[in-house]
């Protein structure tokens, strides 16, 4: 668990980047830090790992005051995860991987066995890749190494800034897919920079979204901060479609279902289909009802009632 308490970070030049900051992220999340450029995420991130001090304020690991601990230690708990990867062009995707695990004095067998389980993990299977310099990998190959990199001693979180900032569109897609299965299997605290509210509402468990001036506009879930903006800001930072990209948050298995299949057209949706499918289904059965089943089993119906009470 991270917590900010007071987290105020005051520049050379007075100028306030972050401006007394309170947060809590419980450990196992994934919190997003989005906001403008120039809103003190990237100083939120790296007050984190000491890579910049707090001017002001407390921030804890597990109740430990970051402050009180060795620096090199500290750093050695947390995977950091740049967008600029920060490879070392001159060594193998292998010895990349390894550097930490070098640096922590691990032995041989220990450190060949973690790169190979590591290289398996993000996809990239050592007999092809491990000997490769990453002047021969892709973009969103390189990315992937950077997080092999940054998961190799086991660290308790991962701290992510902007990490698939550079990458194409599409890659970028991919990478974010990797990254939620990563989380399902790994389950570390990660806290990640992005400007891009899509992808905040995509990978984070909850948002954290930041004023111009440094100051923290809202704390929720994504589901929440689409459904309750707390401020106009909030919600011109969010856009447009605020509804639909709600329902594509919520999954039938989350509502109250109405009961009687009968007469509910032939057309029927898995329960672990997005309301935002289920709206599309409604409107296309000539009834206005879908039958919902888990598995074979037919468990209820959707109608656009349900789909209105539900987004509430
Ligand atoms: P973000 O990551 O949200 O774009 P940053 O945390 O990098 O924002 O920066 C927040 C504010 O602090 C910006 O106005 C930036 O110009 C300023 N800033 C960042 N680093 C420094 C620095 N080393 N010295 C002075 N001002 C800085
Ligand atoms: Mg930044």
């Amino acid at each position: 668990m991270i917590t900010f308490t007071g987290v105020t970070k005051r520049y050379g030049d007075g100028k306030i980047a972050v401006d007394q900051l309170d947060l809590t992220i419980e450990s196992g999340e994934a919190v997003m830090l989005v906001g403008p450029s120039g809103c003190g995420k990237t100083t939120t991130l790296k007050m984190i790992n000491r890579l910049i001090e707090p001017s002001d304020g407390v921030i804890a690991i597990d109740g430990v005051d970051t402050a009180t601990r060795e620096v090199t230690e500290l750093r050695r708990s947390i995977g950091y995860v740049i967008q600029q990867v920060g490879l070392f062009p001159h060594l193998t995707v292998g010895d990349n991987v390894a550097t930490v695990m070098k640096l922590a004095k691990w032995d041989k067998d220990r450190i060949r066995a973690r790169v190979t389980e590591l290289l398996e993990l993000i996809g990239l299977p050592p007999g092809e890749f491990e000997e490769r310099l990453p002047g021969e990998l892709s973009g969103g190959q390189q990315q992937r190494v950077g997080v092999a990199r940054a998961l190799a001693i086991d660290p308790l979180m991962l701290l992510m800034d902007e990490p698939f900032g550079a990458i194409d569109p599409i890659t970028r897609d991919r990478l974010q897919d990797e990254l939620l299965r990563l989380q399902r299997v790994v389950r570390k605290t990660i806290v990640f920079v992005t400007h891009d509210i899509d992808e905040a509402i995509k990978l984070g468990d909850r948002i954290a979204l930041f004023s111009p001036s440094g100051k923290l506009a809202q704390f929720a879930t994504p589901a929440e901060l689409l459904a309750r903006p707390a401020s106009q800001y909030v919600e011109d930072f969010l856009g447009g479609g605020r509804m639909v990209r709600r329902l594509s948050l919520i999954r039938l298995s989350d509502v109250s279902l109405g009961g009687n299949t009968d007469g509910a057209g032939s057309e029927s949706l898995p329960v672990d289909a997005t309301l935002r499918d289920a709206l599309d289904a409604v409107l296309r059965s000539p009834t206005g009802r879908v039958q919902v089943r888990d598995g074979d089993r037919a468990i209820g119906t959707v109608d656009a009632e349900t789909i209105r009470r539900a987004s509430q």
